[in-house]
């Protein structure tokens, strides 16, 4: 591992920032402790610090030397600073002193490392063109900070070539790091059908159009849509989660309804799936005389890396954790993660950082940000701006 001399010196400094911002962890929008205190750490090192991009979210902006001619190359970093509305039970010193509130996905350490990058890049200025550091709210919950960050003017008010994230990732080893080429995480939208059938008395049923029979058709014809018409090379999950009707036992209802979620890697196949939903919906439950409309509920959609770009970040994965620290085989995920709209506009790639095998999962009360990571994650992020702005030997 050739981690940044600097920073692995510093890593007692950075996990005590983490630790702070573990035991004051704040939701979607609310992160007003939080960006305030990255504003601090930014402007103490002298970086120039732009508020308020979708309402708490923080950018600064790190000036390398002029370059020569052309237009200024510029790279954009990612992290998220929002918590979990949920109780921890880590019993740590530093544990959430906010009810209801924890960091139990790691968004304190992304913060830091990314915090642990800019402090060692505003010292060193190395680098022609610039820096942006990004710190996003609300990427839990489907709140979209990075959306709103995008629709506040992220884009335009700070021109950048590329942007990157990075997560932490239990179940990988410590030390070992992941760029997927292509998809890296499911987009994971929500959807319910209204069955809009005619009630009457349970025995009287030709009297009627029963739409808890024609639930049972959709239900049972829509797991034909990720085993018959998925091509065995994408991926994809259909699940249906709520199954509404009914109030008594001699009562046929008027309605019945069904949510479910849809999660693919690809936005074709969720385009066409979300089609293709409602047209399966419709023709099993035609036989009933029932009607069928569908509400689609957007989420995030799929996290896909620029090919290219992830090809960099393995190169850096290998630089700085060593060959054996790039990990290549894992498979994408089935969770969804809001820096897929950054991605939706700019080149670049998501990085999955190995938390270890013995943490605890992502969103589990017992689960704490493994502090060794934190010059791992900033040493990371110092090369990657090496890799793409022109630069000296720092
Ligand atoms: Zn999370
Ligand atoms: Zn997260």
């Amino acid at each position: 591992m050739r981690l940044i001399a600097e920073i692995k010196d510093r890593q007692p400094e950075m996990a005590s920032w983490r630790q702070h911002l573990h035991q004051c962890p704040e939701i979607a929008y609310e992160e007003e402790m939080t960006s305030a205190f990255v504003a601090a750490k930014l402007e103490s090192f002298g970086i120039e610090v732009h508020r308020g991009l979708g309402k708490t979210g923080i950018v600064g902006v790190i000036h390398g030397q002029d370059s020569d001619d052309g237009p200024v190359p510029a790279i954009g970093l990612r992290a998220d600073m929002d918590a979990l509305p949920m109780e921890e039970r880590t019993n740590l010193s530093y544990a959430s002193r906010h009810p209801n509130r924890m960091h139990a996905c790691g968004h304190d350490g992304h913060t830091t490392m990314l915090l642990g990058a800019a402090q060692y890049l505003a010292a060193k200025r190395h680098f022609e063109g610039k820096v942006y550091c990004i710190f996003q709210p609300a990427e839990e919950g489907g709140h979209a900070g990075a959306r709103s960050m995008i629709n506040d003017g992220l884009f335009d008010r700070f021109p950048m070539d590329s942007v990157w994230g990075m997560h932490n990732w239990p179940g990988l080893e410590a030390g070992r790091a992941l760029a997927h080429i292509g998809p890296a995480m499911a987009g994971a939208d929500m959807f319910v059908l209204t069955i809009e059938g005619q009630g009457g008395h349970a025995a009287l049923p030709h009297q009627t159009r029963d739409p808890i029979v024609a639930a049972g058709m959709i239900t049972v014809a829509l797991q034909t849509l990720v085993s018959r018409q998925l091509s065995p090379f994408d991926q994809a999950v259909l699940s249906l989660t709520k199954l509404q009707a009914g109030s008594a036992f001699n009562v046929i209802p008027d309605t019945a309804t069904i949510g479910g979620t849809l999660r693919t890697m690809k936005t074709e196949t969720r385009d066409e799936f979300l089609q293709q939903i409602e047209t399966v919906a419709k023709t099993a439950a035609k036989v009933t005389g029932c009607d069928v409309s569908m509400e689609v509920r957007p989420g995030y959609p799929p996290t896909i890396n620029h090919e290219e770009d992830a090809v960099v970040a393995r190169g850096v994965i290998s630089e700085v954790l060593g060959p054996d620290g790039l990990e290549t085989d894992m498979t994408a995920a089935m969770v969804a993660e809001d820096f897929s709209y950054m991605l939706q506009q700019k080149e670049g790639a998501y990085i999955w950082l190995g938390a270890g095998m013995e943490s605890p999962s992502l969103h589990s009360a017992l689960y704490d940000f493994n502090d060794e990571l934190l010059p791992m994650g900033a040493s990371l992020w110092v090369r990657m701006v090496e890799a793409k702005l022109p630069h000296q030997t720092a």
